[in-house]
């Protein structure tokens, strides 16, 4: 098995269980949707094996639990608005809604 598919692998056990990875040292991240433009940049720059970014109504949402904090998506931000978020909360059932029925990353 490939490094990749490992990973994969883990991105899909995370979306049955809705559990973060334990090993994970870096916070998820957070986006400030009052600042937000959603421009997607950060969707782009989001590794496959994470896929964490997500439209979601017209926001634009990192689940937690999916969010390995690898920080890939601070520097395309053109408006500096995602944040390391310590005192993250479980994803909403909506939120996990969007990967389940139609993931972009997949
Ligand atoms: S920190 Fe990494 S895993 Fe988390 S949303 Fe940004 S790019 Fe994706
Ligand atoms: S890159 Fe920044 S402004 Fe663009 S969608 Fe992501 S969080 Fe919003």
């Amino acid at each position: 098995m490939s490094d990749t598919t490992a990973r994969r692998t883990g991105r899909q056990r995370r979306l049955e269980t809705r559990e973060r990875e334990p090993l994970w040292k870096n916070p998820p991240l957070k986006i400030d949707m009052d600042v937000c433009i959603t421009c997607d940049a950060c969707f782009r720059a989001c590794p496959k094996p994470f896929g964490a970014i997500f439209n979601h109504d017209l926001d634009v949402v990192i689940i937690p639990e999916l969010c390995s904090g690898c920080n890939k998506c601070i520097d395309p931000c053109p408006v500096d608005c995602i944040h390391p978020d310590p005192d993250w909360t479980p994803a909403s059932d909506q939120w996990w809604a969007e990967p389940e029925n139609d993931d972009p990353y997949a």
